[in-house]
This record gives structure tokens, C-alpha cells and sequence, in this order.
């Protein structure tokens, strides 16, 4: 015979919001601090109902019945002695693994989340999209890289990125749950100026974004400034064009007032010559906005490589002349270097070695 709870779907607690946390537990007769309680243990790294110590036995064992808790496992950690960052592959709930990175700054600890299993965007430098995308995150699931990574390190995070593996915006409903979420008084209460968001400009998605007039930092990643270069290099530059995403980026900052970070990854031969660094001048002069550039991390599965140091200093030389603002990424964890998606390639390599 079927036990009677399983024949219960269950809910995913950690992704409610406190008003839709304190309807469901009111609609189980429970007074409005409980929800308060129980939403403040949600924060905290634990992973069973019974760690709520001030919550009573019987309902406890009732929000067991109704609801799960989402508890990623650490699958691997890598310690950089150079600089302390630290990137965590984990386990989650059902088998999937997905990388964070904790990063130490002067202004902050910083972690860099995932926002999806594996990516849709097929980016030709990029490590994530190789195998395509497996699923969306969900909000609590976005939300423990942060709590987890926290209590594991024992680094006080203050900043957040959404630059892990995935497409924030190509799951739209759920980072936008995560970013309220994390935002809560109660919760980890991370103010949205100390949250950046990176696209690879999904234009209708940025305008809906723009819609909510968050005071988060959009940054975008443009990584060429003509159309043959991108979709070479982006294949969703077929759907969303360079002009499409710039224009999409102008009505963000007309209607948000935030300046949008582009994101230029310097590729050798591709996209890192002077006709790219003036035309790029050209499509961002008067914009305000700033460039932030980033020298390829090298796939093990592509054939692209960084550019040169001579390169990378007349394409700046150039943009610089023109008035643009730029900056290189400084590179943290040099003796940890996986790129972007690389540690969960390597362990679904093992496993597929394993199973030869
Ligand atoms: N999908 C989002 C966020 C994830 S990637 C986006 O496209 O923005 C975060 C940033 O890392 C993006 O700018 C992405 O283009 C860049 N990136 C990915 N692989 C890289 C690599 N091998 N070297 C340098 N930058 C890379």
C-alpha cells in the first residue's frame, strides 16, 4: 500500500517569499511570527526540519510533510593559495552538479553564481553551453550557493554576480525570485547595488528587466561590435543582433538610470584587432557606458585563444582615445584556473570514464 505523503507533491519551502511563506502556513493554522521563524531558519544552512529548534515537533514534522529542503553537497572545493578564492562544484538534489566562486575583494567578498544546469547559448569560448542546457535552477537553489558557500568558507559574502554558468535571463522568473530572496531583511538581506547581473543580451528579456527597475548592475556580454564577428563567436546573435542588444541596453539606462557594464572577452584573430576596437568606440561613443575586458580563459574543447599583451594594449590605446571607460578583469585564482563551466565539464568527464 502507498504510503499517504507520498501521494503529496511537495513544495519547494526555501523559494517561497515571506508573504507566500506566512499564506501557506497560515492556511495551516499557524500565526504569522511562526512564518517569520521558520523563514529565518531557511537562511541558514540547515538541511532537515528538525534543525528548527524553536519551531514545536508537530509542525516540524508537518512542513516535512507539505514541503522539501534543497541542500546542495560539496562534490569538490579548490582553495587558491595565491589569493584565497575559492570555486565549489556541487551536488544538488538530484544528481546535477553546478560551480560558484567565492572571491575576496577590498570593497567585499563577492560570489559568482549559477543560475542554470549547463547553458542553451552555445557561446563558441565557453565551457558551460558544451552539452547544451540540462535546467533551469531554481530560486533556492540559486539562493544555497550563497548560504552554503558561506558557512563553507566562512566568508561573509556582500556582493553577488549571476556570471556562473547559465543564462539569467533565459530563466527570467526565477532569478528574479532569487534577487527578491536574497534581498529579504530577514533573509541574507544583500541590497541589489551589491548585485550584478550578466546577460548575453537577450534584448526582450533586458526590457522586461528594465520594467522592474531593480538597482542592480547589468552587465553585458558584447564581446564583438560587428555582426559577422558575433555570430562567429555568439550564435545568439542570430536572434539578437548587435543593434538590437544596443538599443535594448539604451532603454535600460533610460528608464533604470544604471550604466551598463559590456563584457569583452579578447580573442586572438577574432575579435581583438584595431577595426574591432574603433568600430566598438563608435557603437558606445556618447553612451557613458564602460568596457570591461577580459582575456580568454582557455577551453580545453575550442580552438580559441587570448590575445596577445601587445594586442590587448593598442585595442585599449584605441578605446581610450576615443573616450571610452575601460577596464581588464583582474584575474583571481590563477592556480585554480577552471574557466567559466570548466570544473563540471571535468567531473561529468570522469563520470562518463568511469562508465566506459
Ligand atoms: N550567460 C551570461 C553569464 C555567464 S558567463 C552571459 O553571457 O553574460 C559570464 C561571462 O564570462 C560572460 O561575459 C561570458 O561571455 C564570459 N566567458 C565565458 N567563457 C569565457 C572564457 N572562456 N573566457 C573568458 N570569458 C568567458
Amino acid at each position: 500500500m502507498q504510503d499517504e505523503t507520498s501521494l503529496i507533491e511537495k513544495c519547494d519551502i526555501k523559494s517561497l517569499l515571506p508573504n507566500e511563506l506566512e499564506s501557506r502556513l497560515s492556511d495551516m493554522g499557524q500565526p504569522a511570527y511562526r512564518s517569520k521563524q521558520v523563514f529565518k531558519w531557511l537562511s541558514s544552512g540547515i538541511c532537515s526540519f528538525d534543525e528548527m529548534l524553536n519551531i514545536p515537533k508537530s509542525l516540524r514534522s508537518e512542513l516535512d510533510k507539505y514541503f522539501f529542503l534543497t541542500s546542495p553537497s560539496v562534490v569538490r572545493k579548490q582553495v587558491s593559495k595565491i589569493d584565497g578564492t575559492i570555486k565549489y562544484l556541487w551536488g544538488l538534489n538530484d544528481g546535477n552538479c553546478i560551480e560558484s566562486v567565492v572571491m575576496k575583494y577590498a570593497h567585499g567578498n563577492t560570489i559568482c553564481v549559477s543560475s542554470q544546469v549547463g547553458c542553451a547559448m552555445g557561446c563558441a569560448f565557453c565551457a558551460s553551453t558544451i552539452g547544451g542546457k540540462i535546467r533551469n535552477l531554481l530560486p533556492s537553489e540559486i539562493l544555497d550557493q550563497v548560504i552554503f558557500s558561506q558557512i563553507d568558507s566562512g566568508y561573509n559574502i556582500s556582493n553577488i554576480v549571476l556570471m556562473g554558468i547559465g543564462e539569467p535571463l533565459d530563466n527570467f522568473d526565477n532569478v528574479i525570485k532569487f534577487l527578491r530572496l536574497v534581498n529579504c531583511k530577514d533573509g541574507l538581506n544583500i541590497g541589489m547595488r551589491h548585485i550584478s547581473l550578466s546577460t548575453c543580451g537577450l534584448a526582450e528579456k533586458v526590457d522586461k528587466l528594465a520594467e522592474l527597475n531593480l538597482q542592480l548592475t547589468l552587465s553585458v556580454s558584447l564581446h564583438a561590435p560587428d555582426d559577422d564577428t558575433r555570430t562567429k563567436i555568439m550564435p545568439v546573435n542570430k536572434a539578437y543582433n548587435v543593434d538590437k542588444v544596443l538599443d535594448s541596453c539604451r532603454r535600460y539606462f533610460l528608464k533604470t538610470g544604471r550604466r551598463i557594464s559590456f563584457e569583452y572577452a579578447m580573442i586572438k584573430d577574432v575579435n581583438d584587432t584595431p577595426y574591432h576596437a574603433r568600430l566598438l568606440s563608435q557603437k558606445l561613443s556618447g553612451s557613458g557606458s564602460h568596457v570591461n575586458l577580459i582575456s580568454l580563459n582557455e577551453v580545453k574543447e575550442s580552438q580559441l585563444h587570448p590575445s596577445t599583451p601587445d594586442t590587448v594594449r593598442r585595442f585599449i590605446e584605441i578605446l581610450r582615445n576615443h573616450n571610452i571607460n575601460v577596464t581588464i578583469r583582474r584575474k583571481l585564482g590563477p592556480d585554480i584556473d577552471a574557466s567559466c563551466g570548466q570544473l563540471r565539464r571535468n567531473e561529468i568527464g570522469a563520470f562518463c570514464d568511469s562508465n566506459i
